[in-house]
Protein backbone atom coordinates (compact mmCIF):
# COMPACT_ATOMS: atom_id res chain seq x y z
CA UNK A 1 0.00 0.00 0.00
CA UNK A 2 2.00 2.91 -1.58
CA UNK A 3 -0.37 5.47 0.84
CA UNK A 4 0.88 3.68 4.07
CA UNK A 5 4.75 3.86 3.27
CA UNK A 6 3.99 7.99 1.89
CA UNK A 7 2.36 8.47 5.16
CA UNK A 8 5.15 6.78 7.34
CA UNK A 9 8.05 9.06 5.43
CA UNK A 10 6.43 12.28 5.89
CA UNK A 11 6.44 11.60 9.71
CA UNK A 12 7.97 14.05 11.34
CA UNK A 13 9.01 13.84 15.50
CA UNK A 14 7.01 15.55 17.61
CA UNK A 15 8.09 17.85 20.72
CA UNK A 16 6.25 19.70 23.66
CA UNK A 17 6.67 21.31 26.94
CA UNK A 18 4.99 19.14 29.49
CA UNK A 19 4.59 22.15 31.78
CA UNK A 20 3.51 25.30 30.71
CA UNK A 21 6.22 28.01 30.49
CA UNK A 22 5.03 31.94 30.42
CA UNK A 23 7.62 33.42 32.66
CA UNK A 24 11.64 33.52 32.33
CA UNK A 25 13.09 34.37 35.60
CA UNK A 26 16.55 34.05 36.97
CA UNK A 27 16.95 30.11 36.06
CA UNK A 28 13.28 28.77 35.05
CA UNK A 29 13.26 25.17 34.89
CA UNK A 30 11.92 24.09 31.59
CA UNK A 31 11.52 20.61 30.65
CA UNK A 32 11.26 19.07 27.00
CA UNK A 33 9.56 16.01 25.52
CA UNK A 34 10.43 14.71 22.12
CA UNK A 35 9.87 11.32 19.96
CA UNK A 36 10.61 9.79 16.91
CA UNK A 37 10.36 6.54 15.91
CA UNK A 38 13.85 6.90 14.32
CA UNK A 39 15.35 8.51 17.48
CA UNK A 40 16.19 11.81 17.88
CA UNK A 41 19.59 13.17 16.68
CA UNK A 42 19.31 16.72 18.26
CA UNK A 43 17.21 19.39 20.34
CA UNK A 44 17.92 22.61 21.00
CA UNK A 45 16.15 25.62 22.91
CA UNK A 46 16.75 29.60 21.71
CA UNK A 47 15.20 32.73 23.00
CA UNK A 48 14.31 35.25 20.67
CA UNK A 49 14.22 38.78 21.96
CA UNK A 50 14.17 42.31 19.91
CA UNK A 51 15.63 40.44 16.84
CA UNK A 52 18.34 38.89 19.06
CA UNK A 53 18.95 35.17 19.09
CA UNK A 54 20.04 32.95 21.90
CA UNK A 55 20.72 29.63 22.47
CA UNK A 56 20.06 28.40 25.76
CA UNK A 57 20.48 24.52 25.74
CA UNK A 58 21.13 21.37 23.39
CA UNK A 59 20.93 17.94 24.18
CA UNK A 60 24.29 16.26 24.72
CA UNK A 61 24.05 13.40 22.08
CA UNK A 62 21.94 12.17 19.78
CA UNK A 63 19.47 9.42 21.01
CA UNK A 64 18.08 5.90 19.51
CA UNK A 65 15.53 6.19 21.67
CA UNK A 66 12.05 6.67 20.29
CA UNK A 67 11.37 9.57 23.03
CA UNK A 68 13.20 11.21 25.93
CA UNK A 69 12.15 13.77 28.19
CA UNK A 70 14.93 16.47 29.15
CA UNK A 71 15.13 19.00 31.76
CA UNK A 72 17.35 22.25 32.22
CA UNK A 73 16.83 25.85 33.07
CA UNK A 74 16.75 28.94 31.27
CA UNK A 75 17.01 32.61 32.14
CA UNK A 76 18.91 35.73 32.59
CA UNK A 77 21.58 33.80 35.29
CA UNK A 78 22.65 31.65 31.74
CA UNK A 79 21.79 34.23 28.91
CA UNK A 80 22.06 37.76 30.86
CA UNK A 81 21.30 39.60 27.80
CA UNK A 82 17.64 39.22 28.18
CA UNK A 83 15.59 42.13 28.88
CA UNK A 84 12.34 42.44 31.29
CA UNK A 85 10.09 42.37 28.66
CA UNK A 86 8.20 39.83 25.99
CA UNK A 87 10.75 36.74 24.72
CA UNK A 88 9.76 33.61 22.36
CA UNK A 89 10.97 30.47 23.93
CA UNK A 90 11.98 28.06 20.71
CA UNK A 91 12.19 24.83 20.56
CA UNK A 92 13.28 22.68 17.69
CA UNK A 93 13.83 18.82 17.63
CA UNK A 94 15.44 16.77 14.52
CA UNK A 95 15.35 13.19 14.18
CA UNK A 96 18.26 10.46 13.49
CA UNK A 97 17.30 9.65 9.94
CA UNK A 98 18.93 10.77 6.91
CA UNK A 99 16.54 13.39 6.15
CA UNK A 100 16.70 15.35 9.38
CA UNK A 101 13.24 15.92 9.36
CA UNK A 102 12.31 18.42 12.24
CA UNK A 103 9.28 20.15 14.49
CA UNK A 104 9.58 23.49 16.39
CA UNK A 105 7.49 24.98 18.54
CA UNK A 106 7.13 28.34 20.09
CA UNK A 107 5.84 29.50 23.16
CA UNK A 108 5.35 33.08 23.85
CA UNK A 109 7.05 33.98 27.28
CA UNK A 110 8.07 36.84 29.55
CA UNK A 111 11.69 37.60 30.79
CA UNK A 112 11.19 38.89 34.62
CA UNK A 113 14.38 39.34 35.98
CA UNK A 114 13.34 41.39 39.38
CA UNK A 115 10.45 40.11 42.17
CA UNK A 116 7.18 41.69 42.37
CA UNK A 117 6.76 44.17 45.47
CA UNK A 118 3.55 44.06 47.91
CA UNK A 119 2.55 46.42 50.37
CA UNK A 120 0.17 46.29 52.74
CA UNK A 121 -2.75 48.54 53.93
CA UNK A 122 -1.59 49.76 57.26
CA UNK A 123 -4.33 49.18 59.42
CA UNK A 124 -4.13 47.25 62.78
CA UNK A 125 -5.97 43.97 62.16
CA UNK A 126 -7.92 42.47 65.38
CA UNK A 127 -7.70 38.87 64.69
CA UNK A 128 -9.95 36.39 66.50
CA UNK A 129 -9.21 32.80 66.31
CA UNK A 130 -12.22 31.12 64.01
CA UNK A 131 -12.58 34.05 62.72
CA UNK A 132 -12.40 36.40 59.67
CA UNK A 133 -10.89 39.18 58.32
CA UNK A 134 -9.96 41.68 55.04
CA UNK A 135 -6.62 42.83 53.87
CA UNK A 136 -5.70 45.46 51.53
CA UNK A 137 -2.45 45.21 49.82
CA UNK A 138 -0.73 46.65 46.09
CA UNK A 139 1.22 44.24 43.99
CA UNK A 140 3.80 45.76 41.63
CA UNK A 141 5.54 44.04 38.65
CA UNK A 142 5.17 40.80 37.40
CA UNK A 143 2.74 38.55 39.27
CA UNK A 144 0.73 35.28 38.63
CA UNK A 145 -0.86 34.56 41.93
CA UNK A 146 -1.19 36.85 45.04
CA UNK A 147 -3.28 36.52 48.12
CA UNK A 148 -3.08 36.56 52.17
CA UNK A 149 -1.50 33.22 53.81
CA UNK A 150 -2.07 32.07 57.16
CA UNK A 151 0.49 28.99 58.12
CA UNK A 152 -0.09 26.78 55.52
CA UNK A 153 -3.44 28.08 54.24
CA UNK A 154 -3.43 30.45 51.58
CA UNK A 155 -6.95 33.10 50.04
CA UNK A 156 -6.72 34.49 47.02
CA UNK A 157 -6.56 38.11 45.98
CA UNK A 158 -9.08 40.22 44.40
CA UNK A 159 -9.09 43.30 42.35
CA UNK A 160 -10.98 45.93 44.45
CA UNK A 161 -14.66 46.43 43.64
CA UNK A 162 -15.50 49.11 41.10
CA UNK A 163 -12.35 49.29 39.11
CA UNK A 164 -10.03 51.30 41.95
CA UNK A 165 -6.45 50.39 42.22
CA UNK A 166 -5.05 47.73 44.44
CA UNK A 167 -6.31 43.85 45.35
CA UNK A 168 -7.67 42.69 48.94
CA UNK A 169 -8.14 39.18 50.48
CA UNK A 170 -10.93 37.87 52.91
CA UNK A 171 -8.85 35.51 55.14
CA UNK A 172 -9.73 33.35 58.02
CA UNK A 173 -7.42 32.79 61.00
CA UNK A 174 -8.59 29.31 61.32
CA UNK A 175 -9.85 27.91 64.45
CA UNK A 176 -7.47 25.41 64.96
CA UNK A 177 -4.11 27.58 63.70
CA UNK A 178 -0.94 28.23 66.28
CA UNK A 179 -1.71 30.86 68.01
CA UNK A 180 1.53 33.15 67.38
CA UNK A 181 1.21 33.14 63.48
CA UNK A 182 1.44 36.05 61.38
CA UNK A 183 -0.56 36.29 58.59
CA UNK A 184 1.77 37.70 55.06
CA UNK A 185 0.33 39.34 51.91
CA UNK A 186 2.28 37.00 48.84
CA UNK A 187 3.10 37.11 45.48
CA UNK A 188 4.75 35.30 43.24
CA UNK A 189 5.52 35.61 39.69
CA UNK A 190 6.52 32.11 38.46
CA UNK A 191 10.02 32.44 37.86
CA UNK A 192 10.65 31.25 41.61
CA UNK A 193 9.96 34.43 42.84
CA UNK A 194 7.79 34.72 46.15
CA UNK A 195 7.54 37.91 47.99
CA UNK A 196 5.90 38.55 51.37
CA UNK A 197 4.86 41.17 53.83
CA UNK A 198 3.21 40.51 57.24
CA UNK A 199 0.07 42.28 57.98
CA UNK A 200 -0.22 44.03 61.78
CA UNK A 201 -2.41 42.01 63.93
CA UNK A 202 -3.09 42.18 67.39
CA UNK A 203 -4.63 39.08 69.09
CA UNK A 204 -7.15 40.51 71.90
CA UNK A 205 -5.95 38.05 74.60
CA UNK A 206 -8.72 38.45 76.82
CA UNK A 207 -11.46 38.83 73.75
CA UNK A 208 -10.65 35.11 71.86
CA UNK A 209 -13.18 32.34 72.09
CA UNK A 210 -12.98 29.72 74.39
CA UNK A 211 -14.15 26.47 72.71
CA UNK A 212 -15.54 24.19 74.95
CA UNK A 213 -15.61 20.42 75.46
CA UNK A 214 -18.87 18.53 75.53
CA UNK A 215 -19.69 15.12 75.90
CA UNK A 216 -22.10 13.33 73.68
CA UNK A 217 -23.78 10.36 74.76
CA UNK A 218 -24.27 7.61 71.81
CA UNK A 219 -27.28 5.51 72.18
CA UNK A 220 -27.45 2.56 70.36
CA UNK A 221 -30.90 3.96 68.18
CA UNK A 222 -28.10 7.00 67.31
CA UNK A 223 -25.35 4.40 66.26
CA UNK A 224 -27.78 2.39 64.38
CA UNK A 225 -29.17 5.14 62.34
CA UNK A 226 -26.30 6.80 61.87
CA UNK A 227 -24.52 3.56 60.31
CA UNK A 228 -27.74 2.12 58.62
CA UNK A 229 -28.27 5.48 57.15
CA UNK A 230 -24.48 6.73 55.63
CA UNK A 231 -22.93 2.98 55.93
CA UNK A 232 -25.79 0.86 54.75
CA UNK A 233 -23.84 -2.09 53.29
CA UNK A 234 -21.15 -2.02 55.80
CA UNK A 235 -20.47 -4.66 57.98
CA UNK A 236 -18.76 -5.37 61.10
CA UNK A 237 -18.49 -3.73 64.53
CA UNK A 238 -20.81 -0.95 64.87
CA UNK A 239 -18.60 1.49 66.71
CA UNK A 240 -16.63 0.98 64.41
CA UNK A 241 -18.33 1.14 61.65
CA UNK A 242 -19.47 4.81 63.29
CA UNK A 243 -16.55 5.80 64.07
CA UNK A 244 -15.47 5.64 60.53
CA UNK A 245 -18.76 7.59 59.53
CA UNK A 246 -17.64 10.10 62.01
CA UNK A 247 -13.96 10.38 60.89
CA UNK A 248 -13.48 9.21 57.72
CA UNK A 249 -16.86 10.26 55.95
CA UNK A 250 -16.67 13.34 57.53
CA UNK A 251 -12.96 14.47 56.09
CA UNK A 252 -14.22 13.50 52.47
CA UNK A 253 -17.97 15.63 53.29
CA UNK A 254 -15.58 18.62 54.52
CA UNK A 255 -12.95 18.77 51.27
CA UNK A 256 -16.09 18.53 49.29
CA UNK A 257 -17.44 21.44 50.69
CA UNK A 258 -13.64 23.43 50.58
CA UNK A 259 -13.41 22.76 46.87
CA UNK A 260 -16.80 24.57 46.37
CA UNK A 261 -14.91 27.67 46.56
CA UNK A 262 -13.91 27.37 43.52
CA UNK A 263 -17.68 28.36 42.53
CA UNK A 264 -17.44 31.70 43.33
CA UNK A 265 -18.57 34.96 42.12
CA UNK A 266 -16.13 37.64 41.81
CA UNK A 267 -17.92 40.70 43.81
CA UNK A 268 -20.56 40.02 46.59
CA UNK A 269 -23.64 38.80 46.00
CA UNK A 270 -25.68 40.56 48.68
CA UNK A 271 -25.40 44.16 50.30
CA UNK A 272 -26.98 43.32 53.90
CA UNK A 273 -26.14 41.60 57.10
CA UNK A 274 -26.30 38.03 57.30
CA UNK A 275 -29.31 37.11 58.78
CA UNK A 276 -30.24 34.08 61.58
CA UNK A 277 -32.76 31.62 61.64
CA UNK A 278 -35.65 33.24 62.37
CA UNK A 279 -36.71 32.09 66.30
CA UNK A 280 -33.64 29.61 66.49
CA UNK A 281 -32.00 28.24 69.41
CA UNK A 282 -28.43 27.30 69.64
CA UNK A 283 -28.00 24.04 70.98
CA UNK A 284 -24.03 23.78 70.01
CA UNK A 285 -21.42 26.03 68.72
CA UNK A 286 -18.76 26.95 66.41
CA UNK A 287 -15.67 24.67 66.95
CA UNK A 288 -17.05 22.77 70.29
CA UNK A 289 -14.69 19.65 70.68
CA UNK A 290 -17.27 17.14 71.01
CA UNK A 291 -16.26 13.49 72.90
CA UNK A 292 -18.59 10.59 72.16
CA UNK A 293 -19.53 8.35 74.59
CA UNK A 294 -20.83 5.27 74.03
CA UNK A 295 -22.23 2.91 76.48
CA UNK A 296 -19.24 5.01 79.04
CA UNK A 297 -16.47 4.77 77.41
CA UNK A 298 -14.92 7.10 74.94
CA UNK A 299 -14.84 6.20 71.41
CA UNK A 300 -14.43 9.38 69.06
CA UNK A 301 -13.55 12.68 69.24
CA UNK A 302 -14.31 15.42 66.30
CA UNK A 303 -14.70 19.39 66.31
CA UNK A 304 -18.40 20.96 65.40
CA UNK A 305 -17.68 23.51 62.60
CA UNK A 306 -21.02 25.09 63.07
CA UNK A 307 -24.05 25.91 65.13
CA UNK A 308 -27.13 23.94 65.44
CA UNK A 309 -30.43 25.95 64.74
CA UNK A 310 -33.01 24.23 66.28
CA UNK A 311 -36.91 25.82 65.88
CA UNK A 312 -39.68 23.40 65.46
CA UNK A 313 -39.95 20.18 63.53
CA UNK A 314 -39.69 20.33 59.24
CA UNK A 315 -39.20 24.52 59.53
CA UNK A 316 -38.40 26.14 56.50
CA UNK A 317 -34.47 26.98 56.10
CA UNK A 318 -33.97 29.98 55.44
CA UNK A 319 -30.99 31.53 52.74
CA UNK A 320 -29.06 33.80 55.87
CA UNK A 321 -28.41 36.04 52.55
CA UNK A 322 -28.37 36.83 49.23
CA UNK A 323 -26.66 34.52 47.00
CA UNK A 324 -26.68 31.37 44.18
CA UNK A 325 -26.51 28.01 45.20
CA UNK A 326 -24.01 26.15 44.51
CA UNK A 327 -24.42 22.40 46.14
CA UNK A 328 -28.31 21.05 46.41
CA UNK A 329 -27.67 17.29 47.44
CA UNK A 330 -26.79 14.65 49.97
CA UNK A 331 -23.68 15.00 51.04
CA UNK A 332 -22.97 12.56 53.71
CA UNK A 333 -22.99 13.64 57.18
CA UNK A 334 -24.34 16.47 56.39
CA UNK A 335 -27.16 15.01 55.51
CA UNK A 336 -29.81 16.97 52.77
CA UNK A 337 -27.40 20.29 52.12
CA UNK A 338 -27.40 23.06 50.67
CA UNK A 339 -24.67 25.59 50.09
CA UNK A 340 -25.17 29.29 49.26
CA UNK A 341 -22.00 31.15 47.54
CA UNK A 342 -22.00 34.92 48.39
CA UNK A 343 -18.93 35.65 46.55
CA UNK A 344 -15.52 36.20 46.89
CA UNK A 345 -15.19 33.02 48.92
CA UNK A 346 -17.71 33.13 51.33
CA UNK A 347 -20.46 30.46 51.72
CA UNK A 348 -22.84 29.48 53.67
CA UNK A 349 -24.03 25.56 54.67
CA UNK A 350 -27.06 24.16 55.60
CA UNK A 351 -27.28 21.15 56.94
CA UNK A 352 -29.80 17.87 57.79
CA UNK A 353 -32.60 19.36 55.45
CA UNK A 354 -35.38 16.77 55.15
CA UNK A 355 -36.36 18.36 52.00
CA UNK A 356 -34.53 20.71 49.62
CA UNK A 357 -36.53 22.81 47.16
CA UNK A 358 -33.98 24.85 45.45
CA UNK A 359 -30.90 23.62 42.52
CA UNK A 360 -27.67 24.50 41.68
CA UNK A 361 -27.43 27.47 39.91
CA UNK A 362 -30.56 29.03 41.80
CA UNK A 363 -30.66 32.39 42.76
CA UNK A 364 -31.63 33.22 46.70
CA UNK A 365 -32.66 36.28 48.11
CA UNK A 366 -32.49 36.62 52.19
CA UNK A 367 -34.69 35.27 53.96
CA UNK A 368 -36.05 32.82 50.86
CA UNK A 369 -36.66 29.18 52.11
CA UNK A 370 -34.86 26.85 50.69
CA UNK A 371 -36.33 23.75 51.90
CA UNK A 372 -37.23 22.09 54.99
CA UNK A 373 -35.12 21.10 58.60
CA UNK A 374 -35.01 17.46 59.27
CA UNK A 375 -32.33 15.05 60.61
CA UNK A 376 -30.47 13.69 58.07
CA UNK A 377 -27.18 12.88 57.47
CA UNK A 378 -25.53 12.49 61.63
CA UNK A 379 -28.43 14.16 63.04
CA UNK A 380 -30.25 12.07 66.13
CA UNK A 381 -33.06 15.25 66.17
CA UNK A 382 -34.53 17.91 63.83
CA UNK A 383 -32.15 20.87 63.65
CA UNK A 384 -30.39 22.61 60.92
CA UNK A 385 -26.54 22.67 61.16
CA UNK A 386 -25.59 26.41 59.46
CA UNK A 387 -21.72 26.85 59.13
CA UNK A 388 -20.08 29.30 56.76
CA UNK A 389 -17.03 28.67 55.11
CA UNK A 390 -14.05 31.04 53.40
CA UNK A 391 -11.57 30.14 50.98
CA UNK A 392 -12.45 26.84 52.16
CA UNK A 393 -11.91 27.02 55.38
CA UNK A 394 -14.55 27.02 57.91
CA UNK A 395 -15.06 29.79 60.06
CA UNK A 396 -17.37 31.43 62.70
CA UNK A 397 -20.23 32.87 61.46
CA UNK A 398 -21.25 35.33 64.05
CA UNK A 399 -19.19 38.30 62.91
CA UNK A 400 -21.19 37.84 59.85
CA UNK A 401 -24.37 38.39 61.68
CA UNK A 402 -23.56 41.85 63.36
CA UNK A 403 -23.73 45.06 61.19
CA UNK A 404 -20.99 46.39 62.82
CA UNK A 405 -18.18 44.05 62.19
CA UNK A 406 -19.30 44.04 58.60
CA UNK A 407 -19.40 47.91 57.84
CA UNK A 408 -15.85 48.11 60.35
CA UNK A 409 -14.12 45.00 58.76
CA UNK A 410 -15.17 44.90 55.54
CA UNK A 411 -17.37 47.88 53.61
CA UNK A 412 -15.11 50.74 54.93
CA UNK A 413 -11.93 48.65 53.45
CA UNK A 414 -13.37 47.87 50.11
CA UNK A 415 -16.44 50.03 49.85
CA UNK A 416 -18.60 47.16 48.51
CA UNK A 417 -21.71 48.90 47.67
CA UNK A 418 -23.24 47.61 50.60
CA UNK A 419 -26.26 49.56 51.82
CA UNK A 420 -25.49 51.30 54.94
CA UNK A 421 -25.71 50.28 58.21
CA UNK A 422 -28.42 50.64 60.38
CA UNK A 423 -29.45 48.38 63.69
CA UNK A 424 -33.19 49.33 62.53
CA UNK A 425 -33.03 47.95 59.08
CA UNK A 426 -31.39 44.50 60.51
CA UNK A 427 -32.18 44.41 64.33
CA UNK A 428 -28.93 43.71 66.40
CA UNK A 429 -28.00 40.05 66.34
CA UNK A 430 -29.74 37.67 68.45
CA UNK A 431 -28.49 36.26 71.86
CA UNK A 432 -27.78 33.21 71.14
CA UNK A 433 -29.07 30.76 73.91
CA UNK A 434 -26.63 28.94 75.96
CA UNK A 435 -26.13 25.77 73.99
CA UNK A 436 -27.74 22.42 75.44
CA UNK A 437 -26.46 19.62 75.97
CA UNK A 438 -27.01 18.46 72.60
CA UNK A 439 -29.51 15.67 71.55
CA UNK A 440 -29.10 16.79 67.90
CA UNK A 441 -25.54 16.23 66.40
CA UNK A 442 -23.08 17.24 63.65
ZN1 LIG B 1 -24.14 20.58 63.68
Amino acid sequence: MPIVIVVARSATPAVDLPNPVSILGQATPISVHASDPRGIRNVFAIVEQNGASYPVWQMAQPSKAKEATWNFTAGVKTTPQLKDGKAKLIIKATSDDLLHRSARIERDVTVVTQPPTVSVDSDQHYLYVGMADLASFNVSGVYTAAGVRVGDQSYRAWPMPGGKPGLFSLFAFAWNMPPNTIPMVFASNGAGNDVTSPITVIFPKKEQPHYTVHDLQVSDAFMQKVVGELDPNGSGDMVARFVRVNTEMRKANNKTLSDLRFKTADHFLFSQTFARQSHSQAEANFADLRNYIYQGKKIDQQVHLGYDLAVTQHVGVEASNDGRIVWAAPLGIYGNCVVVDHGYGLQTIYGHMSHIDVHEGDTVKRGQIMGQSGMTGMAGGDHIHFAMQLDGVQIDPKEWWDPHWIQDHITKRIDAGMAPVSEAAYGSPKKQGHPARSRRHQ
